[in-house]
């Protein structure tokens, strides 16, 4: 049987049924009591239509707009009540955290998304980073401090990671013989981080989900939301910069606003590789996609000023999508054209393979620890229907996030990184399969070709001059 976490009273309304809407809906059906009339869906592609209809879900067949979302919404939300679940892409999370903390109705989302047209059509690459939309909702915080919750990028990454990064912090501070009692301030974890000698975090991940088909030509291919994908890996490469390096690529670019946690590359994320670790391959290349963690993680475990910080750690994501995903960049990147097919690989296609996403904490006594879930999808066919192991790493990471909510309705708009780690990842785990730590003695000095010079500082592994791939 599955815990009940709560009642919900009032409009559930999620928008967005794409993969991680679809894989979301049973979870919430499954863990909350609520009126089944007052779940309602906001859906434009009639592709996801039928489905709704077989499963006797309501649904507005509408897109929320810049120009509709008061009016489609407002006429839905009833004051002090129900849940907005924001699984979308096009839709500014915060423009809609705003209107529902205006409507004292709690919210979630798993990335801060723009309005339509924002990716491809900003001039500046500046304001096309991460960087920039994740400050927009910090500024907002701090300018309208508490209030209704909204939870902001609770997905897996962002969101799941940064409940890992505790965990792994509290994992390695019992694994050196030190107090590993969980710090409750921010300060205090942000101290625990730099007592522990942690130089960064790489969240670092291997899809390995297959199917028998190999991948068509002009198709791009990916285990969630290609859209999503596509229009992250546009955007500019961006990492939380910490206080250890001593290097910063020509193509850099830091802030002398906001958090200043993290510079940004002129150069896309999805063609910029990282040397990484993960526990079933070991050494492998990943991605630097720009994505919120990088720079919330950065941000909150800083010690000291902004803008003259005593200890701050590096953070990125370093992603091995899964095979066809890669092929699918290298087509796109190398033809200079989106592919305008696109799939998302069904849990009952896929024949194989893992998600193995979690955080590698380095440069520490202990060289590096990744800590993380390993989750197959032949397992997540077990635990729940519609979505692949990709989808249920995210999607019970909204459950978790929906279930502090509850709890802490009025916590205002909060990140994951502020949010109980331990109650959030509670709720979370049964859906996450082998969730381990692994110590590894690999460097990305390690396993290098020796044939070629490369332009590497061999006095500390750890600096991002040799985890960048030339
Ligand atoms: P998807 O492409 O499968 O689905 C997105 C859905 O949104 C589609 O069904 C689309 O029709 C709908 N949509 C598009 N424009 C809309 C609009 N204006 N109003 C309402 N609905 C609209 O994507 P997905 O894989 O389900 O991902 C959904 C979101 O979750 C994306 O923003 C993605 O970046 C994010 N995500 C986050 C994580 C994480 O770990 N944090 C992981 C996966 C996806």
């Amino acid at each position: 049987t599955h815990p009940v976490y709560g009642r919900i009273d009032g409009p559930i309304v999620m928008i967005g049924f794409g993969s991680i809407g679809k894989g979301t809906w049973p979870l919430i059906e499954r863990h909350f009591e609520y009126d089944a009339d007052k779940f309602v869906v906001i859906e434009p592609n009639a592709d996801n239509h039928n489905f709704l209809k077989q499963h006797n879900i309501r649904f507005v067949p509408d897109a929320v707009t810049r120009e509709n979302y008061r009016d489609l919404l407002g006429g839905m939300l009833e004051r002090g009540r129900g849940f907005v679940v924001n699984l979308s892409v096009d839709t500014s999370s915060l423009d809609l955290m705003k209107f529902c903390r205006e409507m004292e109705v709690p919210y979630i989302d798993t990335v801060v998304e723009p309005w339509d047209g924002f990716y491809f059509e900003t001039e500046s690459n500046a304001e096309r980073t991460n960087y920039a939309l994740r400050q927009k909702v910090r500024d907002e915080k701090a300018a309208n401090p508490g209030g209704s919750t909204a939870v902001s990028c609770c997905g897996a990454n962002p969101g799941m990671v940064s409940w890992f990064v505790k965990e792994a912090l509290l994992m390695l501070a019992q694994d050196t013989g030190k107090d590993a009692t969980a710090p409750t301030t921010r300060d205090g974890w942000g101290k625990l981080m730099q007592s522990l000698g942690v130089k960064g975090v790489h969240i670092a991940e291997r899809d390995t989900q297959a199917r028998r088909l190999p991948r068509p030509r002009n198709v791009f291919v990916n285990t969630w939301s290609v859209e999503g994908f596509i229009a992250e890996g546009f955007q500019p490469a961006e990492l939380g910069w910490g206080t250890h390096e001593t290097w910063m690529p020509e193509n850099a670019h830091s802030y002398d606003v906001g958090c200043q946690s993290a510079i940004w590359l002129e150069r896309p994320g999805a063609i910029t590789r990282v040397h990484t670790w993960c526990p079933t391959p070991g050494p492998q290349f990943g991605y630097l996609v720009t994505h919120n963690e990088a720079v919330s993680i950065s941000d909150y475990y800083t010690v000291g000023a902004a803008d003259a910080p005593e200890y701050r750690p590096t953070c990125h994501y370093a992603y091995h999508p899964c095979d066809d995903a890669v092929l699918s960049l290298h087509e796109m990147f190398g033809s200079g054209r989106q592919q305008v097919e696109h799939e998302i690989l069904d849990v009952d296609e896929i024949v194989e393979g893992i998600d193995e996403l979690g955080v590698l904490l380095y440069g520490h006594e202990k060289n590096a620890l990744w800590f993380g879930s390993r989750l197959s999808n032949a397992e997540t066919r077990k635990l729940a229907p519609y979505q692949n192991a990709t989808g249920m790493q995210v999607t019970s990471a909204v459950l978790a996030g929906m279930v502090w909510a509850l709890e802490n309705p009025n916590a205002g708009i909060v990140e994951t990184d502020e949010m109980d780690h331990a109650r959030c990842l509670e709720v979370q785990r049964p859906y996450l399969g082998p969730v381990e730590g692994h110590y590894t003695d690999w460097t990305p000095l390690q396993d290098r070709w020796q044939h070629f010079p490369e332009d590497i500082d061999e006095s500390d592994p750890w600096q991002f001059r040799n985890v960048l791939a030339s």
